[in-house]
């Protein structure tokens, strides 16, 4: 998997789903929660696909999947050209390798007890034959490569700030030479000055790697910065997918042109006629509206929208799935 060329798929999923069972209680039958209902995407070599939507709306389980933490329920998914559903538990293993997660809080990631040196000669001690000597020069590489300087090889995490802590998170999800890093609003904890430092690093380190990124975020200024490709999910579902410069310059789902035009110094001219408020609580996954999942919201709807599902389709260079799409063209 380390070894794929530029612009080859990493991620190939395709009608994945996630379904979780919800007890209710004795002899009652159980609910089904649908987190993620038939998902198709392709993520590429030294390429950043952006998952976005509300809390909710299935991109952290999506994130899951991806990162072999669960199985989906059902559906194709291919990691480096091997099928993770059918693969071994073993070949499995040796794919998590490939695949490396960063979160939303650097600290809570970093043992606090462990100098910066060891959490990153950690990841090439557990998986790999390297000697101690070989570990701690591949370690100290790595800091110099995420913008960090040789001195902090012995340092805890807590004489860091949040943003070098980051820089420390990506390094050590660098270690074991990943092809997929799995992104989880790797920035939103950040001041905004320090986020674009590290949004910045995440995309040289892209260049240099040739990484895919699978980035996770709710914040479509910052997705503004990093993204390649947009998958705007909705209570499980793909609602809008397709190259970031077409959907930011001509949302076609209502839904996306809600969040665009909530987010600050993003809503241009083109937008600003399609300008809505996105107002309402996110409904129930354990109980989703009928017809299109956006219904309850979606200032257009109509009588077709609350009976029938709208599919998702090919219009003006993108994906979508709204019955009155070619109105916003
Ligand atoms: Fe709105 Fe109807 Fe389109 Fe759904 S299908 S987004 S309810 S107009």
């Amino acid at each position: 998997m380390s070894a794929t060329p530029p612009n080859a798929p990493v991620v190939l999923a395709r009608e994945l789903k996630q379904v979780y069972k919800i007890n209710r209680g004795f002899m009652r039958p159980a609910d089904h929660l649908q987190a993620v209902s038939g998902v198709s995407f392709t993520v590429l070599a030294g390429k950043t696909l952006a998952v976005v939507g509300e809390s909710g709306c299935g991109k952290s389980t999506l994130a899951r999947m991806v990162s072999l933490i669960e199985m989906p329920t059902s559906g194709e998914l291919t990691l480096g050209g091997m099928d993770v559903v059918k693969a071994s538990e073993q070949e499995r293993h040796a794919l998590r390798r490939k695949v490396q997660l960063v979160f939303q809080n650097p600290f809570g990631s970093l043992n606090p007890r462990k100098k910066i040196g060891a959490i990153l000669e950690s990841p090439l001690e557990i998986n790999t034959p390297l000697s101690h000597a070989e570990r701690a020069e591949q370690a100290r590489a790595m800091l110099a490569l995420v913008g960090l300087r040789p001195e902090h090889f012995d340092r805890y995490p807590h004489m860091f700030s949040g943003g070098q802590r980051q820089r420390i998170a990506i390094a050590r999800a660098l270690m074991l030479k990943p092809a997929l890093i799995v992104a989880d609003e790797p920035v939103s904890a950040l001041d905004v000055s320090i986020q674009a430092q590290v949004l910045n690093l995440l995309a040289d380190l892209q260049q240099e790697l040739d990484l895919a990124y699978l980035f996770i975020s709710h914040d479509l200024g910052v997705v503004r910065h990093i993204a390649h490709d947009v998958l705007v999910m909705y209570l499980g579902h793909a609602v809008e997918q397709g190259d970031k410069t077409t959907l930011f310059s001509q949302p076609l789902h209502p839904y996306t042109q809600a969040l665009l035009a909530s987010t600050p110094g993003i809503a241009g001219a083109g937008l600003a006629k399609k300008r809505m408020v996105l107002t309402g609580e996110l409904p129930s996954p354990l109980n989703p509206p009928s017809g299109c999942v956006f219904s309850t919201r979606c200032p257009h709807a109509t009588a077709r929208c609350t009976s029938e599902r709208p599919a998702l389709r090919e219009l003006a260079d993108r994906k979508v799935a709204c019955h009155l799409a070619e109105q916003f063209v």
